[in-house]
C-alpha cells in the first residue's frame, strides 16, 4: 500500500502573506486533502535578516481567515536546531570565505530563475592559510561524483541538471547556523513529509536537497513545483504591482471566497464561471495537473 500522503505548508515570516504564497498554499492544502492526507505547518523562522517581528502571528491569522487548517500545532523551524546540527555533523564540509561579489565576479550572471553557481574557489584554498579577519565562514558540501540530485518533478517534469551544474558545492551552514536547504530537508524528513508542493523559485536548489537526502540516508519526497504569480509586466509579483497582501484585501472588506474563487479559476481548478466560498468547495474538481505551466499573470481585475 502506498504511504499515506503527508504534505506541508512552510511559510517564511519575511513579511505579510500575499497572493503569490496563497496560490501555492492552496495547491498544497488541496493536494493533501484530496488525497485524504495530513498537512503540517512549519514556520521557517531560522535567523534571517529579512524576518520581521510579529510576522508569524499575522501569517497564521491570514491563513486561518482564508480557511486553511493543518494537522497538529504550527511548528517553528528555530525549535529544531538540534536536529539540524546533528545532520550537519554527519556531512563533510569546507569553509568558504568568498563574498557574493567574489562569486559573481568569477562567472557570468545567472539567468533569471537560476541560482549563482559556486565555482569551488575555496575548495582549492590552502587550509594552512589563516582565515580572513572578521569573516564568518560559509560551510559548503564538497560534491563528489556520486552526487547527482536529478529528479522527475511530479508537476514540472524531468529535471535534467545535476546539483553540480546548478549550485555547485552549496552552502549547508553559515557559521554555526544550518542553512535553509539543510534545515527544511531535515524537518520534512522528520515530519514524515511524503510530498512537497511549493513555488518553482526553489526548483534550482532541489537537486542540492536531493543530494543531502541521499547523503543522510533520508527519503527524497515527491516534489510538485508550481509556477509563481507575476505582475502584468511578467516580473514576479511584488510591491511594485500594488498591494497584494491578504491583509490589504481583508481591510478592503473582500470575502475570502472572492480571493479563493479568483485564484482557483485562474489555476483551472474550477470552471471559469464557478464560484466557491471555501477551500473545500474546490476539492470536487481539483486536479493539480490542470494548473497552467506558465507563470500566472495576476491583475486585480480577476477579482471582479
Ligand atoms: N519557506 C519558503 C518560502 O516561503 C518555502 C520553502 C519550501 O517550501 O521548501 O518561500
Amino acid at each position: 500500500m502506498a504511504a499515506r500522503f503527508v504534505g506541508r505548508l512552510a511559510p517564511s515570516p519575511t513579511g505579510a502573506l500575499h497572493l503569490g504564497n496563497v496560490r501555492t498554499f492552496m495547491a498544497a492544502w488541496l493536494q493533501a486533502r484530496a488525497r485524504g492526507g495530513r498537512l503540517l505547518l512549519r514556520i521557517e523562522d531560522l535567523d534571517h535578516p529579512k524576518h520581521k517581528p510579529g510576522a508569524d502571528e499575522a501569517l497564521l491569522d491570514d491563513l486561518r481567515w482564508l480557511g486553511f487548517d493543518w494537522d497538529g500545532p504550527a511548528l517553528r523551524q528555530s525549535a529544531r536546531l538540534g536536529a539540524h546540527r546533528a545532520a550537519l555533523a554527519r556531512l563533510p564540509r569546507y569553509p568558504c570565505w568568498c563574498s557574493r561579489a567574489d562569486i559573481q565576479g568569477a562567472q557570468s550572471a545567472p539567468h533569471p530563475g537560476e541560482v549563482l553557481r559556486y565555482p569551488g574557489t575555496c575548495r582549492r584554498r590552502d587550509p594552512a592559510l589563516p582565515p580572513p579577519p572578521g569573516r564568518v565562514p560559509a560551510w559548503r558540501l564538497p560534491l563528489g561524483p556520486g552526487d547527482d540530485g536529478r529528479f522527475t518533478d511530479a508537476f514540472a517534469g524531468e529535471q535534467t541538471r545535476t546539483a553540480d551544474q546548478l549550485t555547485g558545492d552549496f552552502v549547508i551552514a553559515r557559521g554555526e547556523e544550518p542553512a535553509y536547504v539543510l534545515a527544511s530537508l531535515v524537518d520534512d524528513a522528520d515530519g514524515g513529509v511524503t510530498d512537497v508542493v511549493r513555488g518553482d523559485d526553489i526548483l534550482p536548489v532541489t537537486p542540492a536537497q536531493n543530494v543531502l537526502a541521499d547523503r543522510l540516508g533520508l527519503p527524497r519526497p515527491t516534489h510538485w513545483h508550481l509556477p509563481l504569480l507575476v505582475g502584468p509586466d511578467g516580473r514576479r509579483l511584488a510591491k511594485r504591482h500594488g498591494d497584494t497582501r491578504v491583509a490589504a484585501y481583508r481591510a478592503a472588506g473582500l470575502a475570502p471566497g472572492r480571493l479563493l474563487t479568483a485564484l482557483a479559476r485562474a489555476s483551472r481548478w474550477i470552471a471559469p464561471d464557478a464560484t466557491v466560498a471555501a477551500l473545500r468547495d474546490i476539492l470536487p474538481t481539483f486536479d493539480i495537473r490542470l494548473t497552467p505551466r506558465e507563470p500566472l499573470v495576476w491583475d486585480d481585475a480577476r477579482l471582479s
